[in-house]
């Protein structure tokens, strides 16, 4: 999964960066309100957390902007304003939640979670096989044994059993997985991916999570 931080302190963003990637999020900083819109509308992002005061433009005209396009990619606030008027406009603007300035990392880490919830159905689980993956414990089990991952591991699985069923072209994993820095490299996807069939242990009838060649990969119970 991947955020965008529109958020002009810098220490904010960069404490922010560091916590999320902890979490085996993938995240992008802006540090205006015109560039954190570009990245926004590039669609490339799972959730946005704004800053409200920004320079360039603001981070309320930059939801409404973004509200233009894309309808269902959650918005969190990042505000010092707590009167209940502020707090009605940013939501009216298109926010899904908000939260106040100063504020724990793990509540807003939890909020998070809540809007990256899959819509219907058991909230924090994903299973392909016998394979259980939980967004919240941030554990991955084969059956009744833990398995341990790496954040980058553990992302890649998620991706996939998010999108379990589908083709995920790797591109698109690169996008969600890996940061705008990162080089666009696809190789290193086949060597995580290895890194994971080796971990996970697939016996020759649990090929889980098979090639398609030229294109990505695709998690599947056979
Ligand atoms: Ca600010």
């Amino acid at each position: 999964m991947r955020i965008l931080i529109v958020e002009d302190e810098h220490g904010i963003a960069a404490f922010l960066k560091q916590g999320l990637e902890e979490e085996a999020y993938a995240v992008d900083i802006a540090d205006d309100g015109k560039k954190g819109l570009h990245l926004a509308l590039s669609g490339e992002y799972d959730l946005l957390l704004l800053d409200w005061m920004l320079p360039g433009i603001s981070g309320i005209e930059l939801c409404r902007q973004f509200r233009k396009e894309f309808n269902d990619t959650p918005i969190i606030f990042l505000t010092a304003r707590d009167t209940v008027d502020e707090t009605v406009f940013g939501l009216q603007a298109g926010a899904n939640d908000y939260i106040k300035k100063p504020f724990h990392f793990e509540e807003l880490l939890e909020r998070i979670k809540v809007q990256l919830r899959p819509k219907s159905g058991d909230h924090s689980l994903f299973t392909l096989g016998n394979i259980t993956l939980n967004t919240d414990t941030h554990q991955v089990y084969k059956e009744e044994k833990e398995v341990s991952l790496t954040q980058k591991e553990f992302a890649l699985l998620e991706f996939l059993l998010r999108n379990k069923g589908k083709v995920c072209r790797r591109t698109r994993i690169i996008e969600s997985v890996w940061d705008i820095h990162f080089e666009y490299n696809t190789g290193i996807i086949d060597v995580y991916i290895n890194s994971l069939r080796k971990k996970l242990q697939f016996s020759d009838d649990e090929n889980y999570i098979q090639t398609v060649r030229g294109v990505g990969y695709i998690a599947q119970e056979k």
